[in-house]
């Protein structure tokens, strides 16, 4: 895919609205449109790169620079005592749906078993 034909890249370029909640040189965490959980926020690298794993293998600083933001949202939510989780749905199997790497923080209340169906 086109960086013009991507959703997360048109919204880094401003074409797309989204409810940006912090914003580095490199990085942009915004508000889920469909949130999961009272915290929802995506936490992307502005450069495209499909998934983690073309990411980490691409330009581990900014995947690392990635992280760094998504645990600074989490402080500033207010997450860091009562935690959260960070996680990367990537190809077929995990459900990714939009090939923009991002990460998902997810918090604010108990998010129960990690995966859907398991005993937790
Ligand atoms: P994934 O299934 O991991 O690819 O997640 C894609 C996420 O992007 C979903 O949680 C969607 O709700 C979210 N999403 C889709 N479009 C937008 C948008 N315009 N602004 C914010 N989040 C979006």
């Amino acid at each position: 895919m086109s960086p013009t034909d991507c959703l997360f890249c048109r919204i880094v370029a401003g074409e797309i609205p989204a409810t940006v909640v912090r914003e580095t040189g490199t990085t942009l965490a915004f508000r889920d449109i469909d949130p999961k959980a009272p915290v929802h926020v995506l936490v992307i690298p502005k450069e495209h790169y499909a998934d983690v794993a073309t990411l980490a293998e691409g330009d581990p600083r900014l995947a690392a620079e990635v992280l760094a933001t998504a645990a600074a949202v989490a402080e500033e939510e207010g997450l860091l005592g009562d935690g959260f989780r960070l996680l990367f749905n990537t190809g077929a199997y995990g459900g990714q749906e939009v090939f923009h790497v991002h990460a998902h923080l997810l918090g604010g209340a108990p998010l129960g078993p990690m995966l859907a169906g398991s005993p937790g």
